[in-house]
């Protein structure tokens, strides 16, 4: 059976003061609230270092974004070799915010995506479709480009996971329904079983994300296709991404 893998991501909220929340998600973890649960944090990458130390033998730390190059001339970027250097085994990509704030297209994520594989750390790919495209019926379609544009040739359960986060559910307090939540997981597991083999394909973990909180984690950890949860907002309070990862 699949580990479940709980990630937070912290976005851009965070300074060395909020080391007081991860003391109190390394502390319930090392209480053994979370057993049976893989589990990462993704602060900012001001922050990774310290993280790292406070995380240590608890859970993961990653980035939130890296460079596809591993390094050069580009102002204010990380490369995914840094990442690593802090002590990240994961790093998440193409989050549709990057998508948006950096025009980032399918073809940059998967170059990201390598950049992530030649620095040994484990990409979580983000995909997820827009209201607009739910709204048209056009889901499915979205996240079958979205999967065939982002990912290279490649990919194993131990260097990719998957996070489907429709976009009109993240920040707003509106998840998908369960049933929407198994028809896009069941479509990408197909997806990622049809391209990478069988076996692959459904060893893969699949997040869901957007809006996920202590009282409605339980039913989207639950259904079907559903590895984990990628959690901004509530990863930023100990004990709400603690009860979260306890869902799981
Ligand atoms: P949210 O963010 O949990 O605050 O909706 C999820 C994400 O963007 O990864």
């Amino acid at each position: 059976m699949t580990t479940p893998l709980i990630a937070g991501n912290w976005k851009m909220n965070g300074t060395l003061r909020s080391l007081t929340e991860l003391k109190g998600i390394a502390d319930a973890i090392k209480d053994g609230r979370t057993e049976g649960t893989d589990v990462v944090v993704c602060p900012p990458a001001t922050m990774l270092s310290a993280s790292r130390g406070i995380l240590h033998n608890a859970a993961k730390v990653g980035g939130q974004d890296c460079h596809a190059e591993a390094s050069g001339a580009h102002t204010g970027d990380v490369a995914a070799e840094m990442l690593k250097d802090v002590g990240a085994t994961y790093v998440i990509v193409g989050h549709s915010e990057r998508r948006a704030d950096h025009g980032e297209s399918d073809e940059m994520v998967r170059a990201k995506v390598e950049a992530a594989w030649r620095a040994k750390l484990t990409a979580i790919v983000c995909i997820g479709e827009s209201q607009e495209e739910r709204d048209e019926g056009r889901t499915l379609d979205r996240l079958g480009e979205q999967l065939a544009g982002s990912l290279p040739d490649g990919a194993t359960a131990d260097n990719l996971v998957v996070a489907y986060e429709p976009i009109w559910a993240i920040g707003t307090g509106r998840t998908a329904t369960s049933d929407d939540v198994a028809e896009a997981h069941g479509f990408i597991r197909k997806t990622l079983s049809e391209r990478f083999g069988g076996d692959t394909g459904s060893a893969i973990r699949i997040l869901y994300g957007g809006s996920v909180k202590p009282d409605n984690a339980f039913d989207l950890l639950h259904t079907e296709n559903v590895d984990g949860a990628l959690v901004g907002g509530a990863s930023l309070k100990a004990e709400d991404f603690i009860a979260i990862c306890e869902a799981a």
